[in-house]
């Protein structure tokens, strides 16, 4: 019988001995990030700007598979990132609600649209129902959402980095997230890498992710 190779890999100071065809699963494991909030904020402070004016650079470059690059950098970023360890948007941005959104949500709390909104929402200059305070008040102390089934449709697509057309969401979302959001911060910091530091300019393939 084959004898399997192995290698002895250390996670948090704990010595673990693998099969070598099971590193990538342990790679995944090792390279999470523990604190995405604290990860954000120092990158935010050092690099905030240069990745603001990055994104905004991007706008007007032509480069060759953007859309499939932020596609793999989006997957990557939330195997890297538990949400549940984070919930930063839920604790400080309201989610844009439209009318159908305070429908749902009103009927499933038992509630009319009119007490639903005098309770919890305003409207601002666009139209748009937000939240009247921050944190959310479905957020629960363990990070989960407590009406997460009929939560906004805001809230189950962001951050929006999960979208096609990366470049259509710059302006209006991706420069605001990356004080907000660790997982667009950890996309934008990468995207960043490859097309500035590594000056790759088609970025058809997955191979410019690693
Ligand atoms: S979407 Fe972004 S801000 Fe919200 S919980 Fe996930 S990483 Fe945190
Ligand atoms: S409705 Fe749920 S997912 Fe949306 S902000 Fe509130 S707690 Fe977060």
């Amino acid at each position: 019988m084959e004898k399997k190779k192995s290698i002895t890999i250390k996670s948090k100071g704990v010595s673990i001995n693998t099969p070598v065809k099971d590193l990538k699963i342990k790679k995944i494991i090792v390279e999470r990030i523990a604190d995405p909030i604290g990860y954000m904020k120092k990158n935010f402070r050092k690099s905030g700007k240069t990745y603001t004016t990055f994104l905004k650079g991007l706008l007007n470059r032509k480069l060759r598979g953007l859309d499939s690059v932020a596609l793999t950098l989006n997957k990557k970023a939330f195997e890297k990132i538990d949400c549940l360890s984070c919930a930063n948007c839920c604790k400080t941005m309201s989610p844009t609600y439209k009318k159908a959104d305070v429908r749902r949500i009103s009927k499933h709390l038992g509630m009319t649209f009119q007490q639903y909104y005098d309770k919890y929402l305003y409207k601002d200059e666009s139209g748009d129902y937000m939240n009247k305070s921050v944190p959310c008040q479905f957020l629960r102390p363990d990070n989960m959402c407590s009406i997460y089934e009929v939560r906004p449709r805001d809230c189950s697509g962001f951050p929006h980095t999960q979208n096609r057309d990366f470049k259509l969401y710059i302006s209006g979302t991706h420069i605001q997230n990356i004080e907000y959001c660790p997982i667009t911060m950890n996309i934008v910091e990468k995207m960043h890498d490859i097309v500035i530091q590594k000056k790759i300019r088609n970025l058809n393939g997955k191979k410019h992710c690693d």
